[in-house]
């Protein structure tokens, strides 16, 4: 008998994962994969049930997705601590701010405004890779590029490497999913 079972459900018109393992017997948990919320469920559980969880999780993470976009000041403030760290405090972005509209890259910087936006996308992920696409865009201010000049200032964060293969394999993933029939 399988131990798990992953199959892809819609709730309210949107997809939740649904993984359903033997070994669970209660408890209901939930992540976020690539923006789709995805539930860990024990095998039995029945679908008025899986969508009832289903419910309960989005409304949860919603809020406290809501309380975590208040936060431009925290990013603002975490590029200035690092950029006092691997830039020695030179830099001074204006502005540092989430974008929902910024979909298809992960950050821009405006070095006439001196702005920097990062994509709404990342606030889900690990706090290593959103630290070092702020990085990226804080070496823009200094150096436009992506030349050897650059790569050196980029090179001071030392995930730069890994958060740039974690960010490919994202979008890897992503194009993968559109490209497949729903199960
Ligand atoms: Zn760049």
């Amino acid at each position: 008998m399988a131990q798990q079972a992953e199959t892809r459900i819609q709730v309210d018109g949107e997809d939740v994962i649904v993984l359903r393992s033997a070994r669970r017997t209660r408890t209901v948990s939930a992540d976020m994969v690539n923006g789709t919320l995805r539930l860990r469920a024990p095998l039995r559980l029945s679908r008025r049930e899986v969508e009832k969880h289903a419910r309960a999780f989005r409304q949860r993470l919603q809020s406290r997705q809501s309380a975590a976009s208040s936060s431009d000041a925290a990013l603002l403030e975490r590029a200035q601590e690092l950029s006092r760290r691997y830039f020695g405090a030179a830099l001074n972005p204006s502005s540092v701010a989430w974008s929902t509209r910024q979909l298809k890259r992960w950050g821009s910087t405006s070095s006439a405004s001196q702005e920097i936006r990062l994509s709404a996308r990342l606030r889900q992920m690990p706090s290593w890779v959103v630290d070092a696409v702020l990085v990226h865009e804080l070496a823009h201010l200094i150096e436009p590029g992506h030349g050897p000049r650059f790569q050196e200032l980029v090179g001071r964060y030392p995930r730069t490497a890994e958060a740039d293969a974690f960010l490919a394999g994202v979008t890897w993933a992503e194009q993968q999913g559109s490209s497949q029939p729903d199960l």
